[in-house]
């Protein structure tokens, strides 16, 4: 194979061109223009909600979210261990606490041990869920790689302790529930707060960017407020709240709408070549492609081979590098977020899975570019390298 193999690259395969240049010919191309405005009706209307608002990035999201949420200094919020660093520090943003949880199988937060975690070292005391005599205000889920958290124990769990939920669906554009309580749910769509990252390696891309939804339509408005300097009139230049420069650009926006047309494209080859992967990992003993969770359908943005302890000699590092001189791109499952220097003293709860997988999943590419012929080649030739590598 002469050709690289990237692992997760934008595709403009559509309108992408066309609407930039549109809206650089408008000369729209700050907070203001026809694009914004589209972008945040289309993703409505695809997710099934009354009001999104979009904005720079998936972090902003992520924060406008917490500061709607009420989070503030020295409240605790729960958060995944197994995930990417924007996930968390916007809590941080606030002056508030993380309390580290463990994923289960999905790499999302693992309901079991977030419920024992309220039981045994909380006290309800019939308003709020206290922690050593400090308020838990909220969880942060991640839907890690287009997976779906489970949603329906976790928000069984936040309304029992009055907990607010800030969904991090940045990975999970498309992912839904196929069954159950949330048939037909979108990921961002069910808790309080749901965020979504339009990142050069998301499932669609504006550069940079992100969305915010809420499930009461008026926060929406409140935090499309906050995300354009809190300007309350449209003559003067009057603010009464401590307002942000977090709005999406007509620019990024223009990207955007084209990217929403090929969305569903997009997941329907993710999909597919999924499936092509399956098949070829199919009973190979020293790697498992990981499932999705049952009862949704996953956009399936990133797939994850958990590789056999035996065929890490050395460290990740060395599968990856090898993998590179053979023309594919790979990477490692992010370092715990606890272990980061930033975050090396917050309180981590019964972590125990996320070091598991943190040690052992490999990403390999998902491009909506690659081709079958591709897919056939990386297989064989990750197969290759870990039989080798567990023979010794
Ligand atoms: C990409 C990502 C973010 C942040 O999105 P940006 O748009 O890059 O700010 C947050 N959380 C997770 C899990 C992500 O993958």
């Amino acid at each position: 194979m002469g050709k690289f193999i990237p692992l997760s690259i934008p595709n403009f395969e559509g309108n992408e061109k066309k609407y930039v240049v549109d809206a650089i010919a408008s000369t729209y191309v700050s907070t203001v223009g026809g694009y914004v405005s589209k972008l945040e009706k289309e993703l409505a209307v695809f997710l099934n909600v009354k009001n999104v608002a979009v904005c720079q990035s998936g972090t902003c999201a992520l924060h406008l979210s917490l500061i709607e949420a009420g989070v503030g200094p020295g409240d605790i919020v729960i958060v995944p261990s197994l995930t990417f660093i924007a996930a968390i520090n916007p809590v941080k943003y606030q002056f508030a606490t993380p309390v580290f949880m463990d994923c289960d199988d999905s790499f999302c937060m693992d309901p079991i041990k977030l419920k024992s975690f309220c039981e045994e070292k909380c006290r309800w005391d019939g308003v709020a869920l206290k922690h050593n005599g400090v308020i838990v205000k909220a969880i942060v889920v991640v839907h890690v790689f287009g997976n779906m958290a489970d949603m329906e124990s976790i928000m069984d769990i936040a309304e029992q302790y009055n907990l607010k939920v800030i969904e991090d669906a940045t990975e999970a554009l498309g992912t839904k529930y196929t069954r159950g309580k949330y048939q037909d749910k979108y990921a961002g769509t069910i808790g309080d707060f749901g965020c979504y990252s339009f990142n050069g390696n998301k499932i669609i891309t504006t550069g940079g960017g992100g969305a915010v939804t809420a499930n009461d339509p008026a926060v929406v408005d409140h935090l499309r407020f906050l995300s354009t300097q809190a300007k309350t009139d449209p003559h003067y230049y009057i603010h009464d709240e401590i307002g942000y420069n977090y709005r999406m650009t007509n620019l990024q926006a223009a990207l955007g709408v084209a990217q929403m047309e090929e969305l569903p494209e997009f997941i329907r080859r993710k999909q597919q070549n999924y499936e092509r992967y399956k098949n070829l990992f199919d009973g190979f003993d020293y790697g498992t492609l990981m499932p999705f969770r049952e009862g949704t359908s996953s956009n399936k943005w990133f797939y994850s081979i958990k590789i056999k302890r035996s065929c890490i000699t050395t460290s990740m590092r060395e599968i990856i590098l090898a993998l590179h001189d053979r023309g594919i791109e790979t990477r490692a499952i992010w370092g715990l977020i606890n272990e980061q220097k930033p975050y090396e003293d917050e309180e981590i709860y019964k972590l125990e899975k996320a070091p598991y997988y943190a040690s052992r999943i490999l990403n390999i590419p998902s491009t909506t570019q690659i081709t079958e012929e591709e897919i056939k080649y990386v297989a064989e030739e990750v197969k290759r390298l870990l039989r080798s590598l567990a023979d010794g």
